[in-house]
């Protein structure tokens, strides 16, 4: 379309551009014509004037009388001439100078007769001057003729050849180039202006020719041809130009057709896209008519973020065409299936797919994935989360029912993926309270309802307390005081988490920089870490409070090691070599916990609470957790148990070697004013209860 309207407005282009072409040329043809005959007409004022100038000089030396005659021929020789009416005055008949052979010539002789007997019979009045052609064809020269002698006597005349040569070299100074030659025939090519010599009778008896500046000739010599030279290559080209558009505009018609008709199908994977599923959606009737019943599905793949991120997107898009591979094969023809985007697919299953039935679809869905998901992406945790929503179970549209089911599919990840979940109406209620929930915390962030709660860490032999880990809290308006566990995922899943990180970590240093020499343990996310200028962030903090960088232990999940590693590990370096120190959180609840510690240097191992939580009741926990402990001690690092409560805890992880200990035994996460300072040191028998006593105090 656009092609076609771009050629019709380059054929309007052109003909305007011959239309004005053609006028400016007509314009300049005109303004060169009336030029050109404005020039003439003074070129031959001004051949005229250099002829009477000639004509005034001859006249005014005419002789008086026949006594001067001999002086006046004196004057120019060569030039002039009296003739006398008979040979009896002796006079050469042959004439002198340039004469000489002129008068021979019969014709010549003739004309002098025609003159002589002109003169006779209308005598002339005194100083007339007559236009004579003298000589014999080719040789013929202009001369100037005058009747002379005292009235009474017989007459004679007296002839002035007009020098041609000497008119040319006077006009040439004014531009005008004028040829020296006369007679009838005798026109130069060259000639563009021409002034005719009449004779007595009205016959002309010479002609004057010049070549003088003419614009029109000018410009037809030389401007013009460009010109039209110009003329014809700009329409050649903008031919071409029209041509290549015109197909262009068509083959972009072409394109335009097959992305219409690509339109409803996703260019990755070839199912009907989001364009496709809303028009099939459309379709569905409400439910009352709709018949047989149908379900509409979301599903959303778990972990593909994961292979996105870490193993780039071309692996991703890889998943997606197995995946989507995967659910047309299994789903059925019956089946309508559709991505709606990135890794979301919407199924529209006929009948009515609840329950048990949800649950083996799903089941044979995640096993046929495991199954069959490139050998490369193996070890990977790629699943499926499932919304189902049932038109017998909800009315509306084809739309409402996706916008349930998305709803469902939300609920199914936020209960831990991999799991189906059909539509019920307390959903709804759940998200709309996470996206109230998402709106206060970004306010929270800007009112200071965050709060930081320091849990103390202490050495495991003695149980003096070494550091504190500073835990965020949501001091919320009416919900009351909030866990992390209620708020930070949200936070992850935006980019709040920086925001509140970077407040923790603020809150944290100002508020434990004078609690003695204690380190200060605060939680960060990867995409913390990466943010822009956080290394110098940190620094900035710990000069502001005039906290020792060893101080500082910055604790890090490993899912959040996943998010661009390489940048991670960069910012990580910086931070160690300033001297802050890094911990690993949770060791042991991740999918590859020794990977990351090849990876990345770490000073502090966080041994995971459910180790600790399992040394009372299942028996490989103290094996597992002596080994992490010796492999952590062999890799220089220290480490910290997670989650102790009892005493017997204590004792085994001080035994097997643990550095320090962190749970309820020794402290609760409390505010900085409750913080108890200075637990008493732990010494192994019956100082136990004393420490448990003094807890109890607290
Ligand atoms: P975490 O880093 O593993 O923090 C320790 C969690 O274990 C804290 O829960 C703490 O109250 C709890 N805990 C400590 N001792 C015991 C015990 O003896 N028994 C039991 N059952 N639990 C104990 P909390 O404060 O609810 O924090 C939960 C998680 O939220 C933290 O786990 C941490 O991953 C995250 N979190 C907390 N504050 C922040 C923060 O400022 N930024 C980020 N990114 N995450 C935070
Ligand atoms: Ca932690
Ligand atoms: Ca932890």
């Amino acid at each position: 379309m656009a092609g076609r309207s771009m050629v019709r407005l380059l054929d309007f282009a052109v003909a305007g551009l011959f239309v004005l072409a053609l006028t400016i040329l007509g314009l300049f043809a005109w303004a060169a014509r009336v030029a050109d005959r404005n020039a003439f007409a003074i070129e031959t004022q001004i051949v005229g004037q250099e002829l009477g100038r000639v004509v005034t000089q001859f006249r005014n030396d005419l002789p008086n009388g026949l006594v001067d005659r001999a002086r006046w021929q004196g004057v120019a020789r060569e030039t002039r001439l009296v003739l006398a009416d008979d040979a009896a005055r002796g006079n050469p008949p042959g004439g002198t100078g340039r004469f000489t052979g002129l008068l021979a010539d019969p014709a010549t002789r003739a004309r002098i007769d025609e003159l002589r007997a002109a003169f006779a019979r209308v005598e002339p009045p005194r100083g007339h001057v007559e236009f004579i052609r003298l000589g014999p064809p080719g040789g013929e020269m202009l001369a100037l003729a005058a009747r002379i002698g005292r009235p009474g006597e017989s007459p004679a005349l007296a002839f002035e050849l007009v020098d041609l040569p000497a008119m040319a070299a006077a006009l040439e100074t004014l531009s005008i180039e004028l040829f020296p030659v006369t007679g009838p025939y005798a026109e130069p090519e060259a000639a563009n202006g021409r002034l005719e010599l009449a004779g007595l009778g009205g016959e002309i008896v010479g002609r004057l020719f010049w070549r003088g500046q003419r614009l029109a000739a000018i410009a037809s010599r030389q401007i013009l041809p460009a010109l039209v030279a110009i003329l014809c290559a700009a329409s050649v080209i903008l031919f071409l130009m029209r041509r290549r558009w015109r197909s262009a505009g068509e083959s972009f018609e072409r394109d335009l057709e097959r992305v219409e008709q690509m339109a409803g199908t996703d260019t990755l994977t070839g199912l009907p896209n989001r364009r496709a599923l809303f028009r099939h959606l459309a379709a569905i009737a409400p439910p009352a008519q709709a018949f047989p019943p149908i379900t509409v599905m979301m599903l959303d793949l778990d972990g593909f973020k994961w292979v996105n991120d870490t193993l780039g997107h071309e692996a991703g898009d890889r998943l997606l065409v197995q995946a989507a591979a995967v659910f047309r094969a299994e789903l059925g023809p019956e089946t309508f299936l559709a991505r709606l985007g990135g890794d979301e697919f919407v199924a529209v299953v006929p009948g009515e797919v609840v329950g048990g039935a949800l649950t083996r679809l799903h089941a044979h869905l995640s096993e046929t994935l495991r199954r069959r998901v490139p050998s490369s992406l193996a070890g990977t945790p790629v699943g499926v989360s499932i919304g189902a929503v049932s038109s017998v179970a909800e009315g509306g549209s084809g739309e409402h029912l996706l916008s349930l089911a998305d709803i469902a599919v939300y609920a199914a990840k936020a209960a831990g993926r991999g799991a189906a979940v059909s539509y019920d109406g307390s959903m709804e209620v759940e998200k709309a309270f996470r996206r109230s929930l998402e709106r206060d915390l970004r306010a929270a962030v800007l009112t200071r309802e965050l709060r930081v709660h320091h849990q103390p860490i202490v050495e495991a032999l003695s149980g003096k307390v070494v550091g504190y880990e500073s835990l965020v809290r949501w001091q919320h308006p009416f919900r009351g005081l909030l866990m992390p566990a209620e708020f930070i995922p949200l936070a992850e899943d935006t980019d709040l988490i920086v925001e509140i990180g970077n407040a923790v970590l603020n809150q944290a240093l100002e508020e434990l920089a004078s609690v003695g020499n204690c380190r200060i343990s605060v939680n960060t996310t990867g995409r913390q870490l990466i943010s822009p200028g956080f290394v110098e962030h940190v620094k900035a903090l710990l000069v502001r409070y005039g906290v020792a960088p060893q101080r500082l232990c910055l604790e890090l999940t490993e899912t959040s090691l996943i998010t661009d590693g390489e940048r991670v590990g960069a910012v990580l370096t910086a931070l160690r070599a300033h001297g802050v120190r890094v911990a690993i959180d949770d060791f042991g609840t991740g999918y590859s916990s020794l990977s990351y510690l090849m990876r990345f240097t770490f000073d502090t191992l966080k041994l995971d609470r459910t180790f600790i939580a399992a040394l009372d009741n299942k028996p490989e926990s103290p094996t597992i957790v002596t080994s992490i402990t010796a492999l952590a001690r062999s890799l220089g690092m220290e480490i910290v148990g997670e989650g102790v409560e009892t005493v017997q805890q204590q004792i085994f992880l001080a035994a097997a070697g643990v550095t320090c200990l962190q749970g309820y035994l020794f402290g609760r996460p409390v505010p900085l004013e409750k913080l108890v300072r200075g637990t008493a040191p732990l010494v192994p028998g019956a100082e136990t209860a004393t420490l448990g006593k003094t807890q109890r105090a607290a």
